[in-house]
């Protein structure tokens, strides 16, 4: 998959931060822009990890998102804190077999080729059906969930946080815990204040959501949770 972050609010976490300062300040708000920086981006941490976090709605990102599978857009869109466009199987022709190969079945020959084989037969359909005229919105159900897709999203910081909470869990499904770890990376390089404690639930709240005691965090997850 190739993410890459193609727009965001300029300076998010000052603007973030000014919007957390407004709260309490009789300053107008467009002179607490121009605030000392550093500690903006201090005050902003304190609110956002009290969980006031409506402040980083100000926030806004937009993601190019290349080569996912099916499988995994469908994951994606179920974040409804989002607005999405994706490429669509009506009207781009997907006669060429683009298609993605979980690590499990690549690490394995004989499972990888078997695999290949059988994309390579739902894309010999696909193309047969295209060929005798059954319109490309048809012709698409015989596609599989592997097949490529790609997306432009965009989030705000709360909705980004909330989908780090989820999908950069270790018991998330691996494409999409990819995805989301390359966005975290994205989002932590231009907001760093806001994203600082970003990630799974049991590094934001020390509390594992899944109840996975066969995770390496887990049992660091569940003593946090009590204060141990
Ligand atoms: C490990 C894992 C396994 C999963 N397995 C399944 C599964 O088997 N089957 C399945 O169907 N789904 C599954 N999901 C998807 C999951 O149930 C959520 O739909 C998905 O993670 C989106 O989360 P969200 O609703 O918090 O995000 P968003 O839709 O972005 O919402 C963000 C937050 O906004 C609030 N919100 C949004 N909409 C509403 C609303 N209508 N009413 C009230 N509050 C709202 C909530 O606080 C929500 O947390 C799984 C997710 C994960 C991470």
């Amino acid at each position: 998959m190739k993410v890459t972050m193609i727009a965001h609010t300029p300076n998010p976490d000052i603007v973030s931060a000014a919007a957390a300062k407004l709260t309490h300040s009789k300053t107008a708000p467009d002179e607490l822009l121009n605030d000392e920086p550093e500690k903006m981006k201090k005050l902003l941490k304190s609110v956002v990890g009290m969980g006031h976090t409506s402040v980083i709605e100000h926030a806004y990102f937009t993601f190019s998102i290349e080569g996912i599978s099916r499988a995994c857009s469908h994951q994606l869109v179920r974040h409804r804190m989002a607005s999405y466009s994706q490429q669509s199987q009506r009207y781009v022709s997907m006669d060429e077999p683009q298609y993605v190969i979980p690590p499990k079945i690549k690490a394995n020959h004989k499972l990888k080729n078997a695999y290949d084989e059988a994309m390579h037969n739902i894309w010999g359909a696909y193309n047969a059906l295209m060929k005798i005229g059954i319109p490309a919105e048809d012709a698409r159900y015989i596609l599989p969930n592997a097949a490529k897709t790609n997306i432009i999203m965009s989030m705000d910081g709360r909705a980004l946080m909330n989908f780090f909470e989820l999908r950069c869990c270790l018991h998330a499904q691996w494409e999409i815990r990819e995805l989301a770890s390359q966005m975290l990376h994205a989002v932590k390089e231009v907001a760093p204040a806001i994203f600082e404690n970003a990630g799974p639930m049991c590094k934001t709240r020390g509390e594992c959501m899944e109840k996975a005691k066969d995770c390496p965090n887990y049992p660091k997850a569940e003593s946090r949770a009590k204060g141990d």
